[in-house]
Order: C-alpha cells, then sequence, then structure tokens
C-alpha cells in the first residue's frame, strides 16, 4: 500500500531525455491540482514522471490509497480534478463519485477514471455517474494522461462557471418575481382606489347630461359626452392593466365550454354595432355554416374578437370596410376567425411588434381615433395561446390588415357528434 499524502509538487524542469511535453491548448499558468487515488505505487510514480515533463502547466499531485484517505483528504484540501482507480482496496470509483456527490454541497471536481486492461465496462458505469473521463492504465501515455487532465479541469471550471451563472441568474430571477409581484399589488390598488371615485364622477357627468340637475344647452351636452368618453377611456385602460397583472400571474382560470363560436360572433358583433354605425363603416359577415365545436371560455373569446373589431374600427376611416370571417380550417384542426379591414394599414417596421406588451404604433395626426395603451393585442394573444391557439396579423401599409386568430377543434366531441348524425 502507498503511503498516503505522498506529494508531488512538481516546478522542475524536465529533464532533457523525456522529449515529451505537451503544449495542450487548454493548459493554463495556474498549478492544477490533482488527487491521485491509487494503491499501485508503479503507477504513482509513472503519473508523477508524465507529469513532471511538463513545462507549460505545473501539476501539484497529491496521492493517497484509499477511498477513506481521499474522503479525508478532500475534507481539508481543494483539487481540480481526481484521478481514481477503479477497483480501489475499499471502494469502486464509481461509489467514491456517488458518496462525493452525496456528501459535498458544491459538485465534485472533475474526475478520470483509471481503469486496468478491460475496464471499459466499469469505466461507462463509471462515466454514467458522473466521471468526466476514463483512461485505461495499459494504454495511458503522457499525451493522453496531460490531455485527459487539462480538459477534465477546463470541463469543471466551465460547469463550475455555468452553475456560477445560473444561480445568478436564478436570484435574478426571484428578484424580478418579487418586483412584479409588487407591481402587480401596486397597480390592483391603484386601479381600485380610481375606479370607486371614478365611476361615481361617471354617473354625476350622466345625470347632469339626461338633464336631471336642470337644463343642458346642445354645447354642454357635447362637452359632457366628451367626459363621459374619458370617463370610459380610463375606466378600460384601468381593465387592461389589471388584467395584464392577472395574466401575468397566470390568475385568469379559464372557464372552458364545449360550444360553437356563433353566439361569441354574435354577442361581439352587438357590442360594436354602435361604434360601426356612428362611423358609417360597411360590416361583412362571412361566417360558414356549420361550424365545428370548440372547447373555449366564451367570455374570453368575446374579448379578443371585440378588441379587433374595435380596433378595426378605430383604424378605419369612415365609410370603410370591415369583414369578419368565421372558417373551419379542416386541415389546421381549427376554427380560424379573421377581421380584415381597409384602414390606414401597419409598416412593415411595425408589424412583427404589434402584439408586443405596450407597443403602439404612431398613426400620425390620428389622435382622434381613441390613445390605447398598446395593452389590447398581447392580451388577446396571451388569451388565445391559453387556448392552444394562436393569433397574427398581415397587412398593407395605407390598404388594411387582417388579424387571425385560430381555436383548435374540440375534435373527439366533435367527431362524436358528427358519428350521432
Ligand atoms: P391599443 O390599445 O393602443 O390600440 P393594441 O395592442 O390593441 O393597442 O394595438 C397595438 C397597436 O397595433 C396599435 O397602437 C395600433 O397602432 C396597431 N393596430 C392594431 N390594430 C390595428 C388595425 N386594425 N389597423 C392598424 N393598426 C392597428
Amino acid at each position: 500500500m502507498l503511503d498516503m499524502n505522498f506529494v508531488l509538487r512538481q516546478d522542475t524542469a524536465p529533464a532533457p531525455d523525456d522529449g515529451c511535453d505537451v503544449n495542450d491548448e487548454n493548459a493554463s499558468a495556474a498549478v492544477v491540482r490533482i488527487l491521485l487515488i491509487d494503491d499501485d505505487p508503479a503507477y504513482l510514480h509513472l503519473c508523477q514522471r508524465y507529469l513532471s515533463r511538463q513545462t507549460s502547466q505545473k501539476y501539484e499531485v497529491v496521492a493517497v490509497s484509499t477511498a477513506a484517505a481521499a474522503f479525508e483528504t478532500f475534507s481539508e484540501q481543494e483539487f481540480d480534478c481526481l484521478l481514481i482507480d477503479y477497483a480501489l482496496p475499499d471502494l469502486s470509483g464509481t461509489q467514491v463519485i456517488r458518496t462525493l456527490q452525496e456528501t459535498l454541497t458544491d459538485s465534485p471536481p472533475p474526475t478520470i477514471i483509471l481503469t486496468a486492461g478491460g475496464g471499459e465496462a466499469a469505466a461507462a458505469e463509471a462515466v454514467r455517474a458522473g466521471a468526466s473521463d476514463f483512461l485505461s492504465k495499459r494504454l495511458v501515455s503522457s499525451a493522453s494522461l496531460v490531455r485527459a487532465i487539462n480538459n477534465a479541469v477546463e470541463k469543471g471550471r466551465l460547469k463550475t462557471s455555468i452553475e456560477a451563472r445560473s444561480s445568478e441568474l436564478q436570484s435574478a430571477n426571484e428578484q424580478l418575481k418579487q418586483k412584479n409581484e409588487e407591481i402587480q399589488r401596486f397597480y390592483q390598488s391603484v386601479s381600485h382606489e380610481v375606479k370607486t371615485p371614478l365611476a361615481a364622477a361617471r354617473e354625476f357627468i350622466a345625470i347632469t347630461l339626461d338633464g336631471v340637475a336642470g337644463p343642458v344647452t346642445e354645447k354642454q351636452k357635447e362637452t359632457l359626452s366628451h367626459a363621459l368618453d374619458s370617463c370610459d377611456q380610463i375606466t378600460a385602460h384601468f381593465n387592461d392593466l389589471i388584467e395584464m397583472t392577472r395574466l401575468d400571474a397566470a390568475k385568469i382560470p379559464l372557464k372552458k365550454q364545449v360550444g360553437s363560436l356563433e353566439s361569441v360572433v354574435t354577442r361581439s358583433l352587438a357590442a360594436i354595432s354602435s361604434a360601426v354605425e356612428a362611423k358609417s363603416i360597411y360590416l361583412r359577415r362571412q361566417i360558414a355554416s356549420p361550424l365545428p365545436l370548440v372547447l373555449i371560455d366564451g367570455n374570453r373569446v368575446i374579448q379578443v374578437l371585440s378588441n379587433l373589431l374595435a380596433n378595426a374600427i378605430k383604424y378605419t376611416e369612415p365609410n370603410g370596410t370591415i369583414t369578419l370571417s368565421v372558417t373551419h380550417a379542416v386541415d389546421d384542426g381549427c376554427v380560424e376567425i379573421a377581421v380584415a379591414d381597409t384602414g390606414c394599414g401597419i409598416t412593415e417596421d411595425d408589424l412583427p411588434h404589434v402584439f408586443d406588451r405596450l407597443y403602439q404604433v404612431e398613426h400620425g395626426g390620428d389622435e382622434l381615433m381613441g390613445a390605447g395603451l398598446g395593452l389590447g393585442l398581447s392580451i388577446a394573444k396571451e388569451i388565445v395561446e391559453l387556448h392552444g391557439g394562436r393569433i397574427w396579423a398581415e397587412s398593407t401599409f395605407r390598404k388594411g390588415s387582417r388579424f387571425v386568430f385560430q381555436l383548435p377543434v374540440a375534435r373527439s366531441i366533435y367527431d362524436e357528434s358528427e358519428e350521432a348524425e
């Protein structure tokens, strides 16, 4: 058995006849500390000879002959690499790796398993347990030993820096989550505080407009109507903000039911009928019949469709045309809902960003269109994706836009109902 703690500090120049200095590209100036666990003195001296030849990299080897001695040494000193004989007197190489993994808080340093001839199966087992590499004692040369050590050390350094980076990212992520929750709480309390007096103010304006508080001139009626619109706009903004924070916190449980999109379409169109009329917009409907069944939260899909229709109205000049089409895209296994308009269109540069949160396109001179917060489409996208669908936009600047979303058909239920007919 070897003396425990045999130490080779290799600072000396190589013997002139050794010749072979492996200038491995991974070599670095820092001393590489190796713990060699092997009870074969001959092999220890061979390693010593091989490593002492190197000039471009210094190695410091601490040698022990048993796993027990290795654990003791390891608890006192730090190493860059472990060289472990697979067949130690007390444990196997794999057991040493497993014990280190279980007992250390950080990952153990990179490990190279040394096998005697024909030990490939054992080496493969050790690699599966976490060894970086294995070397056959019979075939090992100066070059292969140094290269294996340098590669293992480099891999170990990379692993450590990746682990450090990922723990930094994890803690940054935690902080962001906390900040996000604070912002959500802030939005919710502010919107609650603002919405209640706003609703009261809206009520007073409406009563005044109706003449309950005394006669109102035509000019005053016009001004009061603008005030009402502004109240509604502020309320809509707060609703969007609350909606966004709920979506962020995944607090929007969908109440999905199997049904047809017909009632969703009817209710969405009813919600925008007065705005369509007010702008003298021609509304075309192309609704396929019968439509397959879909598994949806009806109110949420109405929210999406109403948003697309409201945008189409907002960005289309009076007397323009809006076309709502609903078709069964059989090949895609979904129902496709499209809202096309003959409005101002979106430039190629802006188009990829319209679903981004808070993204708003400068339309130049269209303040009257009613400014939003740039949240409507991002909320629509999240709702569609929560349904397992997708949404996209097509547009030609100054000619018009087409917003499309697809919802998957409730396949099995649809098939069953088809069969029943
Ligand atoms: P906003 O509430 O500001 O309208 P949205 O998320 O609904 O926000 O839309 C994002 C941007 O996409 C809008 O600022 C608008 O410029 C553009 N957009 C959306 N729908 C249309 C449309 N039908 N025609 C032209 N531009 C549109």
